[in-house]
């Protein structure tokens, strides 16, 4: 079985080395001529299975358009952007999609549930839109406890507070087991406490699961929940440090920005 069908079957993304996303000379350009913006520029990164990574920088240094293209959302101008052992250039739309709901999860800052569906069946969609998939009725159950949502699994998004979204999407990212969750600003939208608590529950999924987490950020308290943060600039991965404080952050935005 090829690499590609191994992805599209939702199986492990372990590539060499316990890497499980990884960036080679990565470089994306919006627009052309004067108007041509680098918003990623030349960027080699690893993310290793089971740890917690915070993506830091100023609003605009591409940190975005690095877990997009990360993640196969978008496509790079030059480079390589593998998941696992597979370089995502080479899957089709349909291989793609199916990589994006069994082996990776997301998180947005702006929650992304169907108002329509109730909190569970936003939490189950990803694995209910895949014919071989089926949901583990347990795993959801305990994920909704933990994250104290278990009852409110029945309501509708509208009918429920930010917080309580961004827990429904958690959910959602997880209940699939998907071999890393890319989250963008996912406490953008929270408040302190709220915020505070989510990332408490991240950095549980990493420490008690083993999940993967990829998370951008521009927040140094969000930051410091990680095992490794490294920070952006311009497009260009300018720094790195394991286990960072908030002062650490701090100082390194300060000297960035
Ligand atoms: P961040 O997430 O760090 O705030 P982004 O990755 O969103 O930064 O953006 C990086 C740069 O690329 C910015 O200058 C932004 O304006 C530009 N950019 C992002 N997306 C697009 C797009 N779709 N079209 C044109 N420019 C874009
Ligand atoms: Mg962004």
């Amino acid at each position: 079985m090829d690499e590609t069908a191994q992805i599209g079957r939702g199986q492990s993304a372990t590539g060499s080395g316990g890497t499980v996303a990884r960036l080679v000379n990565a470089t994306k350009t919006f627009g052309t001529g004067d108007a041509a913006v680098t918003a990623l520029d030349n960027a080699t990164i690893d993310f290793r299975r089971g740890e917690f990574t915070a993506v830091m920088g100023p609003s605009g240094s591409g940190k975005s358009t690095l877990m997009y293209c990360q993640s196969g959302l978008d496509q790079l101008s030059s480079g390589q952007a593998f998941i696992g052992d597979v370089d995502v250039s080479t899957l089709s739309d349909q291989e793609l999609s199916i990589m994006r709901r069994s082996t990776l999860g997301f998180i947005f800052q702006s929650f992304h549930l169907v108002p329509a569906l109730n909190a569970r069946e936003n939490i189950t969609l990803p694995v209910d839109l895949d014919s071989n998939a089926e949901v583990d009725a347990d795993f959801l159950d305990e994920l909704a406890t933990v994250l104290g949502i278990e009852h409110r699994l029945e309501n509708l998004p509208s009918q429920l507070s930010g917080g309580q979204r961004q827990r429904v999407a958690v959910a959602r990212a997880m209940v699939p087991r998907p071999d890393v969750i890319f989250a963008d600003e996912p406490t953008g939208a929270l408040d302190s406490k709220t915020s505070g608590e989510l990332l408490a529950y991240l950095r549980t999924a990493v420490d008690d699961l083993g999940q993967t987490i990829v998370m951008v950020t521009h927040d140094a308290v969000a930051a410091s929940h990680c095992d490794r943060v490294v920070y952006v600039q311009d497009g260009r991965l300018v720094d790195e440090a394991q286990h960072p404080t908030v002062d650490d952050v701090l100082n390194k935005i300060l000297e960035l920005s």
